[in-house]
């Protein structure tokens, strides 16, 4: 399960939040000052960490600072409006991201998600060797951000790469559509789905030697799609 602690004095703001994201299937851990905060990633480590950077006591960015000294966790800065100078040191010390009061809540998830997804694609300190993905004629350096097919550098847009590398990473498997727009898009994408038909049909024009008779990325039908390992 995933664990988020949002560090918010503001009673009245907290609370729906705390409520929105348990509703939505989170862990949450809640604080009411940096101190409590600190406390709280130091007992259980979380997931993410929401950060208001107005909170009495111990200042928000302090808390970043000191939280950073020995964690990697996603931490989203919640800050005012006018707190641009606030926002960039936020930034600084090492906050991932940060959102502007009055946020949507969606906007926040958004976010949370994302610097989620970042995070596990972040290379461990431990492992020096890149993480290559090769299916086929195609090669994939997730952490450059570079697709190569038959040696030969492609370049493509984040979706595509995202949906590429999601496919190869659960090669000869099935996935469903509604598991790729989850993945790729997020839950919360409200678009139409043949977005991913779309992008679908760019990538299969940048790998396929024939993208109308695709050999790796096949449709199948009535489920979803898969990417083939052709040596396989
Ligand atoms: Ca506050």
């Amino acid at each position: 399960m995933t664990t988020i602690l949002v560090v918010e004095d503001e009673e009245s703001l907290r609370a729906p939040l705390v409520f929105n994201l348990q509703r939505d299937g989170y862990d949450v851990l809640e604080a009411e000052d940096g101190e409590r905060a600190l406390a709280a990633v130091a007992e259980s480590m979380p997931d993410a960490i929401l950060l208001d950077l107005m909170l009495p006591g111990i200042s928000g960015t302090e808390v970043c600072r000191r939280i950073r000294q020995d964690s990697e966790v996603p931490i989203i800065m919640v800050t005012a409006k006018d707190d641009v100078v606030d926002r960039i040191v936020g930034l600084e010390i090492g906050a991932d991201d940060y959102v502007t009061k009055p946020y949507s809540y969606r906007e926040l998830l958004a976010r949370i998600r994302a610097v989620m997804r970042r995070q596990e694609r972040k290379p461990s300190e431990v492992e020096d060797d890149e993480d290559v993905l090769k299916v086929g004629p195609i090669l994939v350096r997730v952490d450059r951000h570079e697709v190569e097919v038959h040696g030969e550098l492609v370049h493509l847009p984040l979706r595509e790469f995202e949906l590429l590398e999601l496919l190869i990473r659960n090669v000869n498997r099935v996935l469903t559509r509604t598991q790729i727009i989850n993945l790729v898009w997020g839950p919360d994408y409200v678009g139409d789905t043949k977005t991913l038909d779309v992008h679908v049909k760019r990538l299969r024009s940048r790998i396929e030697e024939d993208a109308k008779r695709p050999k790796l990325l096949q449709t199948v039908r009535g489920l979803g799609y898969k990417m083939v390992d052709p040596d396989a």
